[in-house]
């Protein structure tokens, strides 16, 4: 739908997901005629380019980052035109801020003006005190938050705290993509729209369900980056307990934002909680070594770290969570993530029981629910049939496979640019609330605290494999495999 123009202002924008994702999301939602040609995308970094250098960068990430299909130069000259570049160290409360306010002298105060900070979030604090020195936080501002909300609890507290005396609640918007992507979002449809799956979704029916995110990638320069952070808080304290809540929660209400985020927070507080004796029993820690993935070559995690690099960092996790509620009493959430694995997928396992009784001869493999999220978005049900053959009453699985980019003929557009446009719309429906951020944490904690106080080494898998093998063990305690054979 047609959006009053506004300002959007990217703190980091020489950056690599400003260059890689936002940038191309911006311009695809131009394309799409959401975006008025009045609007304008502020880029600011300490870096000091002129307008017209950072459209030359802008130019080459678009080239590079946007499906030549969707090029078009005379697109491409317009979108450029609306991009403009402020030379500004938002850290400090320095002179260069000025070359941000300058932007803003006729400007309206009532125009929408959206922040999104896509640099370090230690600067989070500071750039929203620096907005609101300045004079732009109006009204009508919002301001958008990368992951990671910090690295643990307390810096998470503190970023939300920091955050909260300059923008109202209901003016933040933290992002996790994973709430952008079509099949995340079809997840409520598929469960609340229809009564097929919505009377089986619970323990009466369902055994166990498995959330996956592998890459195939290694740590790709990003390595100071990664050895920070690690599978847990990359992967699992965000994207995967935000797909955990969604296919845990109660039916909301209403699809209003408070509503739903109401049902994803019970749904994060309802988890069992982990205390440190639990640990080794409940998380797996993997790091890889050299291997092969697909036909390539690939180096240890420790080597694409640099030469002589000693780290404990977990390039794999696999964990069994629990929902302790009335749907779910005892069915396992085994969650997964990991570098360097055979495939790149990310999906949602639903694993039903088995028939309680069997006539037949064959052995039943009991009906898997599989919701693709990436990189092909589906939804895939193996139901038991009779092969057609002379043999008589024997039986296999087939798969009722639904892709949705084919069923709707439409272009699957990336998440980013769902959530760009949400929060010039000022609609917080798929963007984390500051108490389900901290439940996350609260959650994920004693792993961190456990792991920290004991070293270890993590279990070593090969690139390329679907991780160590205590992963498998730990899913087959409950008589469990997790799903590998992927297409
Ligand atoms: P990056 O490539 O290192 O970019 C950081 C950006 O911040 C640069 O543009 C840098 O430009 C700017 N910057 C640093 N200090 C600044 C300051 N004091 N004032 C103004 N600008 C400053 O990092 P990135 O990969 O784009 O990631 C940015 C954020 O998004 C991080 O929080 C990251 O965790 C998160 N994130 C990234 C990805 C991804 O795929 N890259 C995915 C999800 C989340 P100057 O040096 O010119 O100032």
């Amino acid at each position: 739908s047609a959006i009053d123009t506004f300002d959007y202002v990217v703190f980091g924008a020489t950056g690599d997901l400003t260059m890689r994702k936002l940038l191309p999301a911006l311009y695809h939602r131009f394309r799409d005629k959401q975006i008025p040609e009045t609007a304008r995308v502020i880029g600011a970094a300490r870096s000091v380019l002129s307008d017209d250098e950072y459209r030359d960068r802008a130019d080459k990430a678009l080239r590079r980052f946007v499906k030549p299909d969707a090029l078009d130069e005379d697109l491409i000259h317009r979108f450029l035109g609306m991009i403009f570049y402020a030379s500004v160290n938002g850290a400090e409360a320095d002179s260069t801020w000025e070359n941000m306010t300058r932007l803003f002298d006729d400007s309206v105060a009532d125009k929408i003006r959206v922040f999104y900070l896509a640099t370090s979030p230690e600067l989070y604090g500071r750039i929203c005190g620096n907005l609101a020195a300045k004079g732009l936080v109006t009204e009508s501002a919002r301001v958008v938050l990368e992951k990671p909300i910090g690295h643990d609890l307390d810096s998470a507290r503190a970023i939300n705290d920091e955050v909260g005396q300059y923008f109202v609640e209901t003016k933040i918007f933290r992002i996790d993509h994973y709430l952008g992507k079509e099949t995340v979002q079809n997840l409520i449809a598929l469960r609340f729209a229809n009564p097929v799956f919505a009377r089986l979704w619970n323990a009466d029916a369902i055994d166990h369900v498995q959330i996956t995110a592998a890459e195939t990638v290694g740590v790709e320069g990003r390595g100071d980056y990664y050895d920070h952070s690690g599978a847990l808080r990359d992967m699992i304290q965000n994207h995967l307990l935000q797909v955990l809540c969604l296919v845990a929660m109660e039916p909301p209400g209403s699809l209003d934002a408070d509503n739903l985020r109401n049902e994803k927070l019970k749904v994060l507080r309802a988890l069992k909680p982990i205390n440190a004796a639990d640990v080794q029993h409940v998380a797996v820690r993997g790091q890889y070594g050299r291997g092969m993935v697909g036909k390539e070559i690939v180096p240890a995690y420790l080597e694409e770290l640099g030469e002589g690099r000693q780290s404990d960092t977990e390039t794999f996790i696999a964990i069994k969570a629990e929902v302790h509620s009335w749907r779910w009493g005892n069915v396992p959430f085994y969650l997964r993530s990991g570098k360097r694995l055979p495939n790149k997928v990310s999906e949602v396992v639903v694993q039903f029981r088995e028939t309680p009784w069997s006539i037949f001869n064959t052995k039943l493999e009991p009906n898997r629910l599989i919701i693709r999220l990436q990189p092909e978005e589906g939804i895939q049900l193996s139901i038991m049939s009779k092969d057609p053959g002379p043999d008589g009453m024997v039986l296999r699985p087939a798969n009722i496979d639904i892709s949705f980019e084919k069923a709707f003929a439409t272009r699957y557009p990336d998440a980013y640019e769902r959530l760009l446009m949400d929060t010039v719309r000022g609609d917080p429906v798929l963007f984390m609330r500051r108490d389900e951020v901290e439940a996350a944490w609260t959650w994920v904690e004693p792993i961190l605290k456990a792991w920290k106080e004991h070293p270890g080494t993590p279990h070593h898998y090969t690139a390329g494999s679907w991780g160590p093998d205590a992963a498998r063990t730990l899913i087959q305690e409950t008589g469990h495999v997790w799903h590998e054979d992927m297409k």
